[in-house]
């Protein structure tokens, strides 16, 4: 049966990137109907890099919020905090047993993690693949909404799903499918064409923030990188322009429209004419969100509340999950 699962970790506060390539989509799969969707707070996987507890803490409620302020309906998707169902860890722990060294050492997320002082870093980052399958096998997802970044980490899951099954001689886990769709699957960053805007870049410039205001937005994009041409008469135009491109598909998700029809209205015009019509759609999409996540963070209790009523749904779901996988592996008293 098909089930829907996706996460977002409480890093720091949520960026465009993650609205227009995890949350938007969330929301649409959520509102289609046609299959449980159940949407976590990785937790777990943000303690990979040291995070202070109390910035943890607020993270995770406002994350909490962002999610329904874009769309994410507690009534109608299952929506909790990692840590709370112990079904993650638990089967965190049998896919460390099931993934083999070589498969993590080319998760390029790692590499890109860990620089170049790959000696200093935790034990847990280098193993966060394998708590991400747990996280959607776990509930036998089949379908996983990303952006393109977590491309690798899904096909990882697949494999190890795969693995398990041929180990133990059974047809337990789904193969999940990684859904990578739409105009803006990967976000770049502001400051460089070449890197994915990310909600741990040290360069707030290099993002723009679900909580930035309108002024903050405007100047972001202002100020994001460009090259000196103006926007192209085709889409071809835009090959080897990565910050106008990105510009471009910014634009098209925020618009609904198509990176070919974005193109075609803009043809000719300098980035000081699209960037301003740039701000003043993203204010227009993003503000309502923002508001909204403020007026719920200031009900912080209301807020545990759902995550507490989340995790009960997803316990539910987990519990016999991880208790089959653990008669399937010869643990006694499972
Ligand atoms: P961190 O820097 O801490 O890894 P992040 O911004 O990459 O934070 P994650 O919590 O790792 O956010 O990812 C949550 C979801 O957002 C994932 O589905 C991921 O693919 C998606 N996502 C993250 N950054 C982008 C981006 N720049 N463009 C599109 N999707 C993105
Ligand atoms: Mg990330």
């Amino acid at each position: 049966t098909p089930r829907v699962f996706s996460g977002i970790q409480p890093s720091g506060g949520l960026t465009l990137g993650n609205y227009l390539g995890a949350l938007k989509r969330f929301g649409e799969t959520q509102d289609r109907g046609d299959m449980p969707t159940i949407y976590c707070i990785v937790d777990m996987h943000a303690i990979t890099v040291w995070q202070d507890p109390e910035k943890l803490n607020r993270a995770t409620r406002e994350l909490t919020a962002g999610f329904i302020a874009s769309g994410i309906d507690p009534t109608k998707s299952i929506l909790f905090n990692q840590s709370a169902v112990p079904g993650h860890a638990q089967l965190g722990w049998i896919f460390n047993c099931v993934a083999r060294l070589g498969w993590m050492q080319r998760m390029t997320q790692f590499k890109d993690k860990a620089g170049k002082n790959s000696e200093n870093v935790s034990l847990g980052l280098f193993a966060y693949p394998a708590l991400m399958a747990a996280d959607i096998l776990v509930y036998h997802a089949t379908h996983v909404p990303v952006g393109e970044d977590q491309k690798q980490h899904v096909e990882l899951t697949r494999d190890i799903a795969i693995k398990f099954n041929n180990d133990y001689g059974v047809e337990f886990f789904p193969v999940p499918e990684p859904v990578i769709e739409g105009a803006a699957t990967r976000v770049m960053s502001l400051r460089d064409g070449t890197k994915k805007m990310s909600k741990s870049d040290p360069s707030d410039m290099s993002r723009i923030n679900l909580t930035d205001d309108a002024d903050a937005i405007a100047k972001k994009i202002k100020k994001a990188k460009t090259d000196p041409e103006p926007l192209p008469e085709t889409l071809e135009g835009l090959e080897g322009r990565p910050e106008a491109r990105n510009l471009v598909n910014i634009y098209a998700a925020l618009s609904g429209k198509t990176a070919a029809e974005v193109v075609a209205e803009y043809a000719g015009q300098q980035f000081g004419t699209f960037k301003p019509a740039l701000a003043d759609l993203a204010v227009d999409r993003l503000s309502p969100i923002s508001t909204e996540m403020s007026r719920l963070m200031q009900d912080p209790a209301e807020i545990d509340r759902i995550l507490a009523h989340g995790a009960e749904q997803a316990n539910a779901i987990a519990e016999p999950i991880v208790r089959r996988a653990y008669q399937i592996v010869g643990m006694v008293g499972a």
